[in-house]
């Protein structure tokens, strides 16, 4: 099986390229959907993050206050490193897992949908890598739109990520989504088709 590391910066259009491809019939696991199955009440990493940054994290009902987490591990670089340590090997090792339940299923490719893929270097695990690609402006604008971010938060969201030109390096492939979203079908189909006949 083909695994298909998808990543982009925020607001490149990879959640939309990850759509399409699913639609095309291919499994894709998401790294941000595993990252919030992994917190739901009576995990153990949601045990493990209480234990770190405080048991009245986890409100009545047993659920995570995102919020107040959020604040208190996102303020500091000391603070997001230590729920990284937490998080991202349980996030990985699930993803893994899934990837290889679809291959137990012996499908021809699997997409990991994965933000950070190149800047954790998990696309060294992947056989292809795939960026999508769109200058930041362009990404700005878009995430204003999109998401109600001001401009502001959007630019400084972008500069915390790896930049474009080290994403672009690692790519085997490159998705350019600086134009409309028409054009994107036809290079999605493209790698579609790739995928299928196993190359
Ligand atoms: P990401 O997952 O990379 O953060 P999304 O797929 O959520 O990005 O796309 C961000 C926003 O931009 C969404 O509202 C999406 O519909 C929109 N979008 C995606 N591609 C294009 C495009 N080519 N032109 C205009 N808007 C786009």
């Amino acid at each position: 099986m083909i695994r298909v590391g998808l990543t982009g910066g925020i607001g490149s259009g990879k959640s939309t390229v990850a759509r399409m491809l699913a639609n095309e019939g291919f499994t894709v696991v998401d790294a941000d959907q595993i990252a919030r199955e992994i917190m739901e009440p009576g995990s153990p990493v949601l045990a493990e993050v209480a234990r770190e940054f405080g048991e009245e994290l986890v409100l009545a009902d047993g659920s995570l206050n995102r919020a107040e987490l959020a604040h208190r591990a996102f303020t500091t670089a000391d603070a997001t490193a230590r729920l990284n340590a937490i998080t991202h090997p349980a996030i990985r090792a699930e993803s893994m897992r899934r990837l290889d339940e679809a291959e137990a299923r012996d499908e021809a490719a699997a997409v990991y949908d994965m933000p950070l893929l190149v800047d954790l270097g998990l696309h060294k695990a992947m056989d292809l890598t795939v960026v999508v690609d769109v200058e930041p402006e362009e990404r700005v604008r878009r995430l204003v739109a999109s998401r109600g971010l001001d401009e502001a938060d959007a630019r400084a969201r972008i500069a915390r990520q790896i930049p474009d030109a080290e994403r672009n390096a690692a790519a085997d492939v490159i998705i350019n989504n600086n134009g409309p979203v028409e054009e994107l079908g036809p290079q999605v189909e493209a790698l579609a088709n790739r995928l299928r006949s196993g190359k």
